[in-house]
């Protein structure tokens, strides 16, 4: 059976949590495969240290995460996520 390949971008969040969406280009899925032709993800998959915009950062961190496995904000919660589009 062919093995489905997923975007191999690490977060930063723990360090060993992947995006699971799947690779689009370079290993990458679409979106982290845009933000490493930005420089905003390196070649082996880690945001970019460099990178201070903080909004940025988030939502790089969490593309792809299942936001069970990320809780963020205390008393932030209720909102329903569904941009998948
Ligand atoms: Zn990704």
């Amino acid at each position: 059976m062919p093995e489905t390949e997923t975007c191999r971008y690490i977060s930063s969040y723990d360090g060993c949590t992947h995006c699971q969406d799947p690779a689009y280009a370079q290993g990458f899925c679409r979106f982290h495969y845009q933000a490493y032709q930005a420089g905003e993800v390196t070649a082996e998959g880690y945001l970019d240290d460099r990178l201070s915009d903080q909004a940025r950062r988030r939502a790089i961190n969490f593309h792809g995460i299942s936001p069970e496995a990320v809780y963020v904000g205390p008393g932030s919660r209720g909102s329903s996520g569904s941009g998948a589009g």
